[in-house]
């Protein structure tokens, strides 16, 4: 194992990796900005490193200054946790080429998935069903772009190869609207994530997120930890995750997870990663991978009892996965919602300092959060704050465990979308399961205010 490991991240998730290395015996040197010189696990770092101002892009972007982190202070491996550098194959390169164990796949895998035209390719030779769509990358002709777009059938959406984050996509619903919407998409893809590549796929109209959680190691073991649904969404965001997703045959779960541990092998995947799908009418259908950790994974964890952070270093340093897919047994049920620093309807950001901060607590509650009273929250970054997981036996207990912990909570001088939560966890047709992935936005139209 490690002696010593570099955290390349911020907020929650920095206190997330520090615990798991804590739990490992490992040391842990935390890397901060400016913004976040009085964050919790700074606090209780043994070896803390300031890489930089504010600005991430400063610090958390920041390679060269990461990389002298990890040689000042002797680290052997450094974690990007996720967003950031955590799927960026040039920095897992550097971090590997300045001696360092990247934790995460390899360069290769990140390129090869991070790459949506490259990614898809990949998954259709593994046999993982994926949208029906254009075979790579859109050409230029528009007369061929029409006849892609009639072959899979309006509506259409253009996507960008090098997308994410819930950008560069556009829904196309007649031909007349197609060639203006592709040349719109190629500039703005060009833009903003340097590759103006792009690709067409059916726009499915009413259907669920549901994603496969899988760990790989080195020796040609791979795993999948069940599903998770995330259909909760606002702007393609995220806002609650629950495992395991409501309603869906066990046998088709089963089909698509051993899908994903034949891709795993194939490409020779490491560490953690998800595979992201669209459910419509029974059917899964592959859009993307994330080749890191998720903010959700806490969910797969209260459901199969493993550690996925402690796993991702263990794999890391060169150890067996610690069990076999027969081992991997799913009990009860799991809930998360994203604690945000915004307002719950408007959704403006809301920095600041925290004046009361009360965790809730009881059977099945985590919280996963570097907040604390007095805390202020800088207005450079994301604005999740934390996470409140809870896990039942059944859906219905965690739903009322979920309400009981949202009811504890208490966060005073920003706003938070709280109320929002709490709302959700009544609502009928949440309670029911298996909303799909416009619920949310609809939802927010009927309750305007
Ligand atoms: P990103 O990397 O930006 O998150 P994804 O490919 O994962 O992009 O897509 C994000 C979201 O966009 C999905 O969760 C879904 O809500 C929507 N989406 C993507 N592709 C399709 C599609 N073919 N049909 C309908 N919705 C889609």
């Amino acid at each position: 194992m490690f002696k010593k490991i570099l955290i390349a991240n911020r907020g929650e998730i920095a206190l997330r990796i520090q615990r798991a290395c804590r739990e490992l015996g490992v040391k842990a040197v935390m890397v901060y900005s400016e913004a976040d010189r009085d964050a919790k696990y700074v606090r209780l770092a043994e070896e803390a490193v300031c890489i930089g101002p504010a600005a991430s892009n400063l610090s958390y972007l920041n390679m060269p200054a990461i990389i002298s982190a990890a040689e000042v202070t002797d680290a052997e491996a450094i974690h990007p946790g996720y967003g950031f550098l955590s799927e960026n194959a040039d920095f897992a390169e550097r971090v590997e080429k300045s001696g360092f164990q990247f934790i995460g796949p390899t360069p290769e895998s990140i390129r090869l998935m991070g790459d949506k035209v490259s990614a898809k390719q990949a998954m259709i030779r593994a046999g993982v069903p994926c949208v029906p769509g254009s075979e790579g990358e859109l050409p230029d002709d528009p007369v061929q772009i029409r006849r892609i777009a009639k072959t899979v059938g309006y509506p259409v959406i253009i996507k960008a190869a090098g997308g994410g984050g819930g950008r560069g996509m556009r829904v196309v619903h007649t031909e007349a609207a197609l060639i203006n919407a592709v040349a719109m998409t190629k500039a703005e893809a060009g833009a903003a994530f340097g590759n103006p590549a792009v690709y067409m796929e059916k726009f499915l109209q009413n259907p669920r997120h549901i994603e496969i959680q899988v760990l790989a190691d080195t020796f040609k073991n791979a795993v999948y930890l069940g599903e998770r649904d995330c259909s909760m969404q606002r702007r393609h965001q995220k806002i609650l995750e629950e495992a395991p997703a409501p309603g869906i045959n066990r046998k088709l779960i089963e089909r698509i997870g051993e899908r994903c541990v034949t891709a795993c092998k194939k490409m020779g995947y490491r560490g953690a990663g998800t595979f992201e799908f669209l459910y419509e009418a029974g059917e899964f259908y592959f859009i993307e991978m994330n080749t890191r950790v998720q903010v959700e994974h806490p969910v797969t964890e209260m459901i199969t009892g493993i550690d996925i952070v402690k796993t991702q270093i263990m794999v890391a340093a060169g150890e067996k996965l610690p069990f076999t897919q027969r081992q991997i047994t799913i009990k009860g049920h799991a809930i998360e919602c994203r604690i945000n620093a915004e307002d719950p309807y408007k959704f403006t950001p809301s920095p600041g300092r925290i004046t009361t901060w009360h965790a809730p607590g009881g059977p099945g509650v985590r919280v996963d959060s570097h907040i604390y009273t007095n805390y202020f929250v800088p207005p450079n970054y994301d604005s999740m704050i934390g996470k409140l997981i809870v896990h039942g036996d059944t859906r219905e207990q965690a739903l009322a465990r979920m309400r009981t912990a949202l009811l504890e909570t208490a966060v005073e001088g920003i706003n938070t979308n709280i109320p929002l939560h709490r709302e959700l966890m009544v609502d009928a047709k949440f309670m029911a399961g298996g909303t799909n992935i416009h619920y949310l936005e609809h939802w927010l139209e009927q309750h305007k205010r």
